[in-house]
């Protein structure tokens, strides 16, 4: 059958895992693959140009704002960030799945974009003390833990937009579940359908 690629979108407070959960499922699956965002934010330690963003100048961010380049951009944690949109389109076309580590305005602004492409979800802890724990256990600063903690409430508050909501409690579980909405999702009928006909191949 033909179809057309689709937008994973995961969104969570930071801490939820979404990372590692995202890393698992790009590792093994190789139909899918992860969109580089541009951000005007400074490369951390061992982050790549082009392979973990495209990093710009809040000039050269405002100019491919300004040229439509992108699918969507927001200002997140002071920052401008923002999807290339000719990457995202030329995989559709070609049947490739996409994943999308962004925020849930940009989560909106792809919906409204690309409105039978997107699919949500949201990956969220059981309670904001296991989201406080998990943060604790990855090492982040008494700081970056007080804002995570207050910026989870936005997030959280987002949650009801989505399509799937994953409780991250046991890792390999909410793996599972992410792989059963990749897979069912590639399935759904708006991804078979190519201009207005259920594609099948004539063979
Ligand atoms: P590369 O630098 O050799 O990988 O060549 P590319 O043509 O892939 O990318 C050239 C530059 O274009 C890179 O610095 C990217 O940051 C930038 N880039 C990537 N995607 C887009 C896009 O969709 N729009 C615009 N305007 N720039 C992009
Ligand atoms: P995010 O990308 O959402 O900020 P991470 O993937 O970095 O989150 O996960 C936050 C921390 O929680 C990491 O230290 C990660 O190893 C850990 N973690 C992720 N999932 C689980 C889980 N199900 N149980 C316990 N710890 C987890
Ligand atoms: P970080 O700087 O820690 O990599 O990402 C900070 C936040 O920006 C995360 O919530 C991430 O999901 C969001 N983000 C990353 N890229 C994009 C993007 O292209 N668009 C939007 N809207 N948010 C993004």
């Amino acid at each position: 059958m033909l179809r057309r690629g689709l937008c994973l979108v995961l969104a969570a407070p930071s801490g939820a895992g979404k990372t590692s959960l995202s890393r698992a499922l790009l590792d093994e699956d190789a139909a899918l693959s992860l969109s580089i965002s541009a951000t005007t934010r400074a490369p951390r330690p061992g982050e790549r140009e082009g392979q973990h963003y495209y990093f710009k100048s809040p000039e050269a961010f405002a100019a491919m704002v300004e040229a439509g380049d992108f699918l969507e951009h927001a200002t997140v944690f002071g920052s401008a960030y923002g999807t290339p949109r000719a990457q995202v389109e030329r995989a559709l076309a070609e049947a490739r799945d996409v994943l999308f580590d962004i925020d849930w305005q940009g989560f909106r602004q792809l919906r409204a974009a690309l409105p039978r492409d997107v699919v949500g979800v949201f990956i969220r802890t059981p309670t904001l003390d296991d989201l406080r724990a998990r943060l604790v256990a990855r090492g982040d600063d008494a700081a970056a833990i007080a804002r995570r903690m207050e910026e989870a409430e936005t997030e959280l508050a987002h949650q009801g937009e989505f399509d799937f909501i994953i409780e991250n409690r046991d890792f390999e579980t909410a793996l599972a579940d992410l792989r059963a909405i990749l897979r069912a999702s590639r399935l759904a009928r708006p991804r078979l359908v190519v201009e207005g006909q259920i594609g099948l191949n004539k063979r």
